[in-house]
């Protein structure tokens, strides 16, 4: 028997740069969304080395980091997302630290999601033709740890506790970029919103129109169990589902 569609309430996305989520997870995104769930969506570096334009420089740096996340928020606003987080760490060169597993955990804490949604930070290689960026997997590794067991744990970050954060335990951890998913999310009516909120990173995409390949994920997704258009997931439940009455 195909078990019932967990939909959350509050939902955390986490991931390493502006246009990572719409690429990613948009579709899931906006399917919760519909269903009444609350998204805030965490971007930790701002994009800011996305150019191999040889007429910009450093200073083009900050320019670009602003401009990225003005797409972004403007993604987010396609999708039904109203509260976007920047922690403005350096682009490509993102490590797990302590200080970003803290930083998420503040936010896991302020916000106290049902749900947080990131990449595999166990996947190095993707197909033979893409080593998956290390900023993802570092974001990924934090945004883990930061779920469990930062975010849960009294005395782990005692300052976060004198901040007034208290201990929040999050009940899924979706990955997605997984080698071995093991849950699927009907995406047919949301691919169009997901490819428009992709549409929105144009210093990204130049001319290159996305709508093509996304689609073709999504079928070949889909396609692995039973849907038109999918995205899949690894799926961790921390807490226990409740009993239906
Ligand atoms: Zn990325």
């Amino acid at each position: 028997m195909e078990e019932k569609e967990y939909l959350p309430s509050i939902a955390m996305s986490i991931q390493a740069h502006p246009d990572d989520q719409e690429f990613t997870i948009a579709g899931t995104l906006a399917r919760w969304i519909q269903h009444g769930c609350q998204v805030i969506s965490v971007i930790v570096t701002s994009g800011d080395a996305g150019s191999n334009e040889p007429s910009r420089g450093v200073g083009y740096k900050p320019v670009l980091a602003h401009l990225r996340e003005d797409e972004q928020i403007a993604a987010n606003l396609v999708l039904g997302i109203q509260e976007t987080a920047f922690l403005h760490y350096p682009d490509g060169e993102l490590q797990a630290t302590l200080a970003l597993r803290k930083d998420l955990t503040r936010l896991i804490r302020q916000y106290k999601p049902d749900l947080v949604i990131t990449g595999d930070p166990s996947r190095l290689f993707h197909g033979s033709d893409y080593i998956n960026h290390p900023d993802h997997r570092a974001a990924a590794e934090a945004a883990v740890y930061a779920t469990f067991p930062s975010a849960g744990t009294r005395l782990i970050f005692t300052d976060l506790l004198d901040e007034g954060y208290e201990p929040h335990n999050v009940r899924k951890l979706y990955l997605h970029g997984a080698e071995k998913p093991d849950v699927w999310i009907d995406t047919s009516a949301t691919l169009d919103l997901k490819i428009a909120a992709l549409k929105k990173h144009a210093s990204q995409l130049g001319d290159w129109d996305p709508s093509h390949m996304i689609r073709e994920w999504a079928a070949e997704t889909g396609q692995e169990h039973g849907l038109s258009f999918a995205e899949s997931f690894k799926v961790m439940t921390l807490v226990e589902d409740k009993p239906e009455n």
